[in-house]
């Protein structure tokens, strides 16, 4: 059976209400999932939530619920929702209170138990609520403000508290070596390079043992073994990407699907996916995934996006005026994936007049008018092709490996640029060719069959291309072509074979349908 492509988001937080950061992380894993369905492979795309925990606890509590009310009413009115805002294409969604996930926790903690790989210690630290994590005294600042003259959290800049128990440790520490051997021999496991740089600085400091329970609340996984223990929630979170994936449970699925092909993190979550996620894997002698991909942060107004600093912004706000296409081709093309990147609503509408509206929905209404003006809507049959033909057919086929090398590198940015040549090529052999003017002289007819076909093959290798990334608008533009009668289905078009010109069958019926990207109707202008 072939080996699924399998990518996974992290799974979020409810304590949260989902804003622009989480539907990046999101989009940017669709992106690559459904590029790869584009390719016709067979994929896997998992998301969810992470519902343990003493902060999920104390919101319920502040609440008036308890935490798994909380938690459903979170994934209910928020967390499955914004998937369908965004347009999220995943095969599954995991929540972490869920018997399938909750049962394979115990047993895979039971294991590493069993092995002798977790023992009874004391730890004695500075603990920081919001990371729900020990914190090292090299992760604590100087606090300002009213926490001056305190140790506070580097990432939420909050005090944190020296904590003393008695709990459970995985003996991360017996894993510096092999973790340091293991990134020798994989170096493409931790992207982008600086996130390697990191994991690697951290890792040979040498590691410390790492305490996975907690006893002073009890919303999480029990520990099997004690009773008056839950599980550390990092180390049940971790575990969805093999729960969901059959780890356990469904030995066949879990063999098509495992090892995941990239994990998908903020690098704010970067430590746990590429040192303790591989390092609890070995330890249960379980294959470990590809690669971990921390991609940047998400400024607004030139800081972290958060719901604390009132920067959070729901993806909603953003695709009522500007819809999911937009929203999502604009994150992916604006930011180089892996470094941080600003939002503005300017820069989203800039880029929304100039890059769709004007640049590929004009493409596209403008041919469509043409054919349906000059053809009466009747795609032409080409006659002999000129150098200008063979120029933008070869600008389609570099764009075309251009793309697809792009998101082998994890690059949507990239990617979108490659594509972006051939909307920009096609709009200029429009104004060289200037088919209104040929249209004028009746002896030139053919020529005029020829610039429309070329267009309309020019559309349909974009269309193929920039299905991964605006669904809606290429659903629209592949019916506009006729193409779903003469070729099926958009998402059955290999990328591989997208560059190959000439595809588009003459006499399919072309119609000019709504704009692609309507105009913008914003106040102020
Ligand atoms: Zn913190």
């Amino acid at each position: 059976m072939p080996q699924a492509f399998y990518v996974t988001t992290p799974i979020y937080y409810v304590n949260d209400a989902p804003h622009i950061g989480h539907a990046y992380t999101t989009v940017a894993t669709d992106f690559i999932a459904r590029w790869h369905r584009q390719r016709q492979e067979d994929v896997w795309f998992l998301t969810g939530t992470d519902e343990h925990g003493e902060k999920v606890l104390r919101t319920a509590q502040a609440n008036g619920v308890t935490p798994q009310e909380w938690a459903d009413r979170l994934v209910e009115t928020a967390w499955k929702p914004v998937l369908q805002t965004i347009d999220a294409s995943n095969d599954d969604f995991i929540r972490t209170t869920e018997d399938r996930h909750v049962e394979r926790v115990k047993e895979f903690i039971q294991h590493l138990y069993d092995k002798g790989e977790i023992f009874e210690g004391t730890y004695e630290g500075y603990y920081c609520v919001a990371c729900e994590e020990y914190k090292q005294p090299g992760d604590l600042v100087e606090g300002t403000g009213e926490y001056a003259g305190q140790l506070v959290c580097s990432i939420h800049g909050r005090p944190v508290e020296k904590l003393s128990e008695t709990n459970y440790f995985f003996r991360m520490s017996a894993y510096t070596e092999r973790l340091l051997d293991f990134y020798e021999q994989n170096p493409g496991f931790v992207q982008p390079e600086s996130a390697r740089n990191e994991v690697l600085a951290f890792v040979r400091q040498g590691l410390q043992d790492l305490s996975i329970s907690r006893s002073t609340f009890d919303w999480g996984i029990t520990v099997p073994w004690d009773e008056s223990h839950i599980i550390y929630v990092w180390v049940d979170a971790l575990l969805n990407y093999a729960t969901a994936a059959g780890y356990g449970a469904d030995e066949e699925k879990f063999a098509r699907t495992w090892p995941a092909d990239i994990h998908f993190v903020g690098k704010d979550i970067l430590r746990f996916h590429a040192v303790i996620w591989p390092a609890m894997l070995m330890a249960a002698d379980v294959p470990l995934p590809q690669k971990v991909f921390a991609h940047g942060w998400l400024l607004v107004g030139g800081e972290k996006m958060s719901k604390s600093k009132l920067t959070g912004i729901a993806p909603a706000q953003i695709t009522d005026t500007f819809g999911s296409d937009a929203f999502r081709y604009y994150f992916l093309r604006a930011i180089a994936f892996g470094n941080d990147g600003s939002f503005s609503w300017e820069d989203i509408a800039a880029r929304y007049q100039a890059e769709l509206a004007n640049g590929l929905g004009n493409l596209a209404s403008r041919v469509a008018a043409m054919i349906g003006r000059y053809f009466d809507g009747a795609l032409p049959a080409p006659g002999p092709q000129t150098d200008a033909e063979t120029a933008l057919a070869a600008v389609a086929a570099k764009a075309v490996q251009d793309a697809d090398a792009a998101v082998d590198r994890v690059a949507p940015h990239e990617a979108l640029a490659a594509v972006w040549t051939l909307v920009d090529a096609a709009n200029g052999y429009i104004t060289e060719q200037q088919p209104w003017a040929v249209a004028k002289d009746e002896a030139q007819h053919e020529r005029l069959a020829t610039i429309l076909y070329s267009s309309a093959e020019a559309l349909r290798v974009l269309a193929v291309l920039l299905n991964p990334v605006m669904p809606k608008a290429t659903a629209k533009l592949w019916e506009s072509l006729g193409a779903e009668k003469a070729l099926g289905t958009l998402s059955a078009q290999p990328v591989a074979d997208a560059g190959r010109w000439g595809q588009l069958v003459a006499g399919a019926e072309v119609t000019k349908g709504d704009a692609l990207f309507p105009r913008l109707e914003l106040n102020g202008d």
